[in-house]
């Protein structure tokens, strides 16, 4: 059961609960998040491994914004050890691509938006850099 099951609802991402939440300033909303899933497929020999073999440090992971503040997720990746190959490896996440420091969902708004507007407007609003925003826009133009 996730503690918050209405934040749960709300964030609507795949196979995550939010389980503790926090409100930073007047501009900030942390939503601690856990995956529900207890396996993940090994990405070498794609067998089902239920065996969590570590997990590392908390990542913060920016979302979409909600009500007018800027939203972040605070994950800790796991690391699970496959019985079948021994490997281990870090569990892919289908809301966020492997080493990003955002969510698909919030790099196709930023996206969306830059193609319209000027990106220092973006970087503003969003509180992010030129730089973060123009990053995301290109590699999402690359991907059309
Ligand atoms: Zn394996």
């Amino acid at each position: 059961m996730a503690k918050y099951p209405e934040l749960t609802e709300l964030l609507n991402l795949s196979n995550l609960k939010v389980v503790h939440y926090q409100l930073v300033g007047q501009n900030r909303i942390n939503l601690f998040v856990e995956p529900t899933l207890d396996m993940a497929l090994c990405p070498d020999c794609q067998q089902a491994s239920m065996t969590i073999h570590d997990t590392s440090e908390p990542q913060m992971i920016r979302d979409l914004s909600i009500w007018d503040r800027s939203c972040w997720l605070r994950l800790l990746p796991r690391r699970f050890k496959c019985a079948h190959c021994q490997k281990t490896f870090v569990e892919q996440l289908a809301w966020r691509e492997p080493g990003r420091d955002y969510t698909i969902r919030y790099e196709q708004h930023i996206y969306k938006r830059a193609r319209k507007e000027p990106i220092s407007q973006i970087a503003q609003d969003e509180r992010l850099s030129e730089d973060a925003v123009q990053g995301i826009f290109e590699r999402w133009a690359k991907k059309g």
